[in-house]
Protein backbone atom coordinates (compact mmCIF):
# COMPACT_ATOMS: atom_id res chain seq x y z
CA UNK A 1 0.00 0.00 0.00
CA UNK A 2 0.91 3.55 -0.43
CA UNK A 3 1.73 5.46 2.58
CA UNK A 4 1.77 9.03 0.86
CA UNK A 5 4.51 10.15 1.93
CA UNK A 6 4.10 13.92 3.08
CA UNK A 7 0.86 13.79 0.98
CA UNK A 8 3.00 12.47 -2.15
CA UNK A 9 2.19 9.24 -4.02
CA UNK A 10 4.85 6.70 -5.15
CA UNK A 11 7.76 7.19 -2.51
CA UNK A 12 6.97 4.95 0.84
CA UNK A 13 5.38 2.13 0.25
CA UNK A 14 4.11 -0.39 3.18
CA UNK A 15 3.06 -3.89 2.53
CA UNK A 16 0.23 -6.15 3.83
CA UNK A 17 0.32 -9.85 3.72
CA UNK A 18 -3.52 -11.04 3.74
CA UNK A 19 -4.59 -14.17 5.10
CA UNK A 20 -5.04 -15.85 8.52
CA UNK A 21 -2.48 -13.96 10.35
CA UNK A 22 -2.29 -10.52 8.59
CA UNK A 23 0.98 -8.84 8.90
CA UNK A 24 2.15 -4.98 8.02
CA UNK A 25 5.28 -4.78 6.80
CA UNK A 26 6.41 -0.91 7.52
CA UNK A 27 4.24 1.67 8.12
CA UNK A 28 6.03 4.49 6.91
CA UNK A 29 6.32 7.79 8.64
CA UNK A 30 4.33 8.84 12.26
CA UNK A 31 2.41 11.45 9.87
CA UNK A 32 1.10 8.90 7.31
CA UNK A 33 -0.70 6.99 9.98
CA UNK A 34 -3.72 7.44 8.94
CA UNK A 35 -3.04 6.79 5.52
CA UNK A 36 -1.94 3.31 6.69
CA UNK A 37 -4.71 3.02 8.40
CA UNK A 38 -7.41 3.91 5.38
CA UNK A 39 -5.10 1.27 3.48
CA UNK A 40 -6.00 -1.31 5.46
CA UNK A 41 -9.69 -0.13 4.94
CA UNK A 42 -9.37 -0.39 1.45
CA UNK A 43 -7.75 -4.02 1.82
CA UNK A 44 -10.88 -5.35 4.16
CA UNK A 45 -9.00 -5.82 6.87
CA UNK A 46 -9.68 -4.64 10.14
CA UNK A 47 -6.67 -3.00 12.30
CA UNK A 48 -7.84 -5.19 15.49
CA UNK A 49 -7.26 -8.14 12.56
CA UNK A 50 -3.61 -7.35 12.42
CA UNK A 51 -1.03 -10.39 13.82
CA UNK A 52 2.52 -8.86 13.41
CA UNK A 53 3.30 -4.94 12.27
CA UNK A 54 6.77 -5.68 11.28
CA UNK A 55 9.17 -2.36 10.99
CA UNK A 56 11.67 -3.62 8.63
CA UNK A 57 14.16 -1.03 10.50
CA UNK A 58 13.77 2.11 12.80
CA UNK A 59 14.30 4.85 10.12
CA UNK A 60 10.99 7.09 10.25
CA UNK A 61 9.77 6.07 6.95
CA UNK A 62 9.37 2.52 7.56
CA UNK A 63 9.21 2.51 11.37
CA UNK A 64 7.51 6.17 12.10
CA UNK A 65 3.71 5.59 12.23
CA UNK A 66 4.20 2.10 14.44
CA UNK A 67 3.84 3.24 18.34
CA UNK A 68 0.63 5.33 16.70
CA UNK A 69 -0.89 2.35 14.63
CA UNK A 70 -0.26 -0.09 17.38
CA UNK A 71 -3.34 1.47 19.72
CA UNK A 72 -5.40 0.73 16.56
CA UNK A 73 -4.11 -3.12 16.99
CA UNK A 74 -4.94 -4.42 20.28
CA UNK A 75 -4.07 -8.23 18.56
CA UNK A 76 -0.59 -7.09 17.31
CA UNK A 77 2.77 -7.89 18.30
CA UNK A 78 5.64 -5.61 16.84
CA UNK A 79 8.28 -7.68 15.62
CA UNK A 80 12.17 -6.11 15.08
CA UNK A 81 15.96 -6.81 14.78
CA UNK A 82 17.19 -6.80 18.53
CA UNK A 83 19.32 -3.44 17.75
CA UNK A 84 16.26 -1.94 16.71
CA UNK A 85 14.06 -2.93 19.38
CA UNK A 86 15.57 -0.04 21.61
CA UNK A 87 14.37 2.62 19.83
CA UNK A 88 11.18 1.48 19.23
CA UNK A 89 11.06 1.31 22.86
CA UNK A 90 11.97 4.57 23.69
CA UNK A 91 12.75 6.93 20.58
CA UNK A 92 14.48 9.69 22.26
CA UNK A 93 17.55 8.96 20.78
CA UNK A 94 16.75 8.54 17.20
CA UNK A 95 14.02 11.54 17.03
CA UNK A 96 17.61 13.54 18.83
CA UNK A 97 19.57 11.48 15.63
CA UNK A 98 17.27 12.32 12.92
CA UNK A 99 16.77 15.75 14.06
CA UNK A 100 20.46 16.07 13.28
CA UNK A 101 20.67 14.30 9.76
CA UNK A 102 17.07 16.27 8.98
CA UNK A 103 17.11 19.09 10.39
CA UNK A 104 13.85 20.45 12.85
CA UNK A 105 11.33 21.92 10.35
CA UNK A 106 11.34 18.47 7.70
CA UNK A 107 10.52 16.51 11.49
CA UNK A 108 7.93 18.29 11.50
CA UNK A 109 6.63 17.18 8.41
CA UNK A 110 7.64 13.23 8.83
CA UNK A 111 6.12 13.49 12.65
CA UNK A 112 7.82 12.09 15.70
CA UNK A 113 7.51 8.72 16.60
CA UNK A 114 5.59 7.08 19.68
CA UNK A 115 7.31 4.57 22.13
CA UNK A 116 5.66 1.05 21.62
CA UNK A 117 5.26 -1.00 25.48
CA UNK A 118 8.23 -3.14 25.44
CA UNK A 119 5.76 -5.87 26.19
CA UNK A 120 4.15 -5.41 22.46
CA UNK A 121 7.62 -6.26 21.26
CA UNK A 122 9.22 -8.98 20.19
CA UNK A 123 13.21 -8.76 19.35
CA UNK A 124 14.84 -11.39 16.31
CA UNK A 125 18.56 -11.68 15.60
CA UNK A 126 19.90 -13.42 12.24
CA UNK A 127 17.32 -15.46 11.25
CA UNK A 128 13.37 -15.84 12.37
CA UNK A 129 10.58 -18.12 10.83
CA UNK A 130 6.94 -16.54 11.41
CA UNK A 131 3.75 -18.91 10.76
CA UNK A 132 1.15 -16.58 9.12
CA UNK A 133 -1.45 -19.75 9.61
CA UNK A 134 -3.03 -21.74 6.62
CA UNK A 135 0.61 -23.14 5.71
CA UNK A 136 2.07 -19.71 4.91
CA UNK A 137 5.44 -18.57 6.54
CA UNK A 138 8.35 -16.25 6.62
CA UNK A 139 11.67 -15.78 6.83
CA UNK A 140 13.38 -12.34 8.55
CA UNK A 141 16.85 -12.19 7.80
CA UNK A 142 19.24 -9.74 9.23
CA UNK A 143 20.39 -7.29 6.34
CA UNK A 144 22.85 -4.82 7.77
CA UNK A 145 24.97 -2.38 5.88
CA UNK A 146 22.16 0.15 4.75
CA UNK A 147 21.31 0.30 8.98
CA UNK A 148 22.67 -2.47 11.49
CA UNK A 149 18.94 -2.67 12.83
CA UNK A 150 17.60 -3.73 9.54
CA UNK A 151 15.56 -7.23 8.38
CA UNK A 152 14.45 -7.96 5.14
CA UNK A 153 11.75 -10.95 4.84
CA UNK A 154 11.17 -13.66 2.69
CA UNK A 155 7.30 -15.03 1.91
CA UNK A 156 8.37 -18.58 1.59
CA UNK A 157 5.20 -19.43 -0.30
CA UNK A 158 5.79 -17.14 -3.05
CA UNK A 159 9.24 -16.29 -2.94
CA UNK A 160 8.37 -12.58 -2.86
CA UNK A 161 11.17 -10.76 -0.58
CA UNK A 162 9.98 -7.35 1.32
CA UNK A 163 13.50 -6.10 0.25
CA UNK A 164 13.44 -2.74 2.86
CA UNK A 165 16.47 -0.26 2.03
CA UNK A 166 18.47 -3.17 0.79
CA UNK A 167 18.16 -2.42 -2.37
CA UNK A 168 18.37 0.51 -4.32
CA UNK A 169 15.49 3.47 -4.73
CA UNK A 170 13.63 3.11 -7.85
CA UNK A 171 10.99 5.65 -8.51
CA UNK A 172 8.33 4.85 -10.82
CA UNK A 173 8.29 6.42 -14.13
CA UNK A 174 11.94 6.60 -13.58
CA UNK A 175 14.88 4.60 -14.41
CA UNK A 176 17.63 5.74 -12.16
CA UNK A 177 18.30 4.14 -8.90
CA UNK A 178 19.78 5.80 -6.40
CA UNK A 179 21.67 3.71 -3.82
CA UNK A 180 20.38 3.56 0.22
CA UNK A 181 23.23 5.27 1.90
CA UNK A 182 21.91 7.44 4.94
CA UNK A 183 23.84 8.46 7.84
CA UNK A 184 24.68 7.78 9.89
CA UNK A 185 25.49 3.46 10.11
CA UNK A 186 26.06 3.09 6.63
CA UNK A 187 28.84 0.83 5.61
CA UNK A 188 29.65 -0.48 1.92
CA UNK A 189 30.95 -3.83 2.33
CA UNK A 190 27.97 -5.25 4.42
CA UNK A 191 25.75 -3.42 2.16
CA UNK A 192 27.02 -5.28 -0.61
CA UNK A 193 27.84 -8.77 1.33
CA UNK A 194 23.73 -8.57 2.32
CA UNK A 195 23.02 -7.44 -1.18
CA UNK A 196 24.52 -10.84 -2.24
CA UNK A 197 23.17 -12.99 1.05
CA UNK A 198 19.69 -11.77 -0.51
CA UNK A 199 20.31 -13.01 -3.59
CA UNK A 200 21.19 -16.03 -2.82
CA UNK A 201 17.64 -17.19 -1.46
CA UNK A 202 16.62 -16.79 -4.97
CA UNK A 203 13.27 -14.21 -4.80
CA UNK A 204 10.93 -14.01 -7.57
CA UNK A 205 9.97 -10.89 -6.82
CA UNK A 206 11.47 -7.70 -4.92
CA UNK A 207 8.94 -6.06 -2.76
CA UNK A 208 10.74 -2.76 -2.58
CA UNK A 209 10.04 0.62 -0.45
CA UNK A 210 10.93 3.01 -2.75
CA UNK A 211 9.03 2.28 -4.28
CA UNK A 212 6.48 -0.94 -5.50
CA UNK A 213 6.81 -4.97 -6.92
CA UNK A 214 10.16 -5.23 -9.30
CA UNK A 215 10.61 -8.65 -11.35
CA UNK A 216 13.40 -7.81 -12.60
CA UNK A 217 15.19 -8.88 -9.23
CA UNK A 218 18.88 -9.49 -11.01
CA UNK A 219 19.11 -5.69 -12.42
CA UNK A 220 17.61 -4.21 -8.87
CA UNK A 221 20.50 -6.71 -6.82
CA UNK A 222 23.43 -5.78 -9.30
CA UNK A 223 22.67 -2.18 -9.94
CA UNK A 224 22.66 -1.73 -6.06
CA UNK A 225 25.87 -3.46 -5.40
CA UNK A 226 27.57 -1.63 -8.47
CA UNK A 227 26.12 1.56 -7.58
CA UNK A 228 26.94 1.26 -3.63
CA UNK A 229 30.64 1.43 -4.66
CA UNK A 230 30.54 3.64 -7.39
CA UNK A 231 28.97 6.65 -5.23
CA UNK A 232 31.77 5.70 -2.77
CA UNK A 233 34.58 6.15 -5.46
CA UNK A 234 33.04 9.16 -6.92
CA UNK A 235 32.34 11.10 -3.56
CA UNK A 236 35.76 10.02 -2.12
CA UNK A 237 37.85 12.57 -3.86
CA UNK A 238 35.42 15.23 -3.49
CA UNK A 239 35.14 14.65 0.12
CA UNK A 240 39.42 14.66 0.45
CA UNK A 241 39.15 18.04 -1.53
CA UNK A 242 36.52 19.18 1.34
CA UNK A 243 33.79 20.14 -1.02
CA UNK A 244 30.58 20.93 0.74
CA UNK A 245 27.91 18.47 0.91
CA UNK A 246 26.10 20.71 -1.75
CA UNK A 247 28.72 20.69 -4.62
CA UNK A 248 28.89 16.39 -3.93
CA UNK A 249 25.24 15.99 -4.18
CA UNK A 250 24.65 18.55 -6.97
CA UNK A 251 27.29 16.49 -9.10
CA UNK A 252 25.69 12.69 -8.07
CA UNK A 253 22.27 14.38 -9.18
CA UNK A 254 23.92 15.42 -12.16
CA UNK A 255 24.11 11.33 -13.01
CA UNK A 256 20.93 10.50 -11.67
CA UNK A 257 19.33 13.05 -14.02
CA UNK A 258 20.91 10.93 -17.05
CA UNK A 259 19.62 7.56 -16.18
CA UNK A 260 16.58 8.84 -15.13
CA UNK A 261 15.29 9.67 -18.10
CA UNK A 262 13.47 12.93 -17.30
CA UNK A 263 14.50 16.78 -17.73
CA UNK A 264 14.48 17.55 -14.16
CA UNK A 265 14.55 15.28 -10.59
CA UNK A 266 11.71 15.56 -8.68
CA UNK A 267 12.32 17.06 -5.20
CA UNK A 268 11.82 13.73 -2.77
CA UNK A 269 14.55 11.82 -5.77
CA UNK A 270 16.99 14.95 -5.09
CA UNK A 271 16.56 14.54 -0.91
CA UNK A 272 17.17 11.01 -1.40
CA UNK A 273 20.57 11.64 -2.98
CA UNK A 274 21.21 13.92 -0.88
CA UNK A 275 20.74 11.55 2.09
CA UNK A 276 22.76 9.32 0.59
CA UNK A 277 25.76 11.35 -0.44
CA UNK A 278 25.24 12.82 3.25
CA UNK A 279 25.92 9.10 4.24
CA UNK A 280 28.66 8.92 2.41
CA UNK A 281 30.34 11.55 3.77
CA UNK A 282 29.65 10.61 7.10
CA UNK A 283 30.96 7.14 7.23
CA UNK A 284 33.92 8.06 4.87
CA UNK A 285 34.35 10.93 7.94
CA UNK A 286 34.42 8.07 10.21
CA UNK A 287 36.58 6.23 8.67
CA UNK A 288 39.15 7.56 6.97
ZN1 LIG B 1 13.54 3.87 3.56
Amino acid sequence: MDTYALGVPGTVSAYLIKGPKPTLVDCGYATSYESVLAGLAEAGVMPSDVRYLIPTHVHLDHAGAAGQLIKHMPNAEVVAHERGVPHLVDPTRLIESSTMVFGKDVMELYGLPEPIPSERVTAVGKEAHIDLGEGLSMTLMHAPGHAPHQISVMLDETKAMLTADAVGIVYPGMKALIPTTPPPSFYPDLLVSTVGQLRQMRPRELLTPHFGTRKDVDWVFDRTAELVIDWVERVEPMWKKKATLESVAEEMEKSVKKDSGLGELPIYARISVRTSVKGIMHYLDKNH
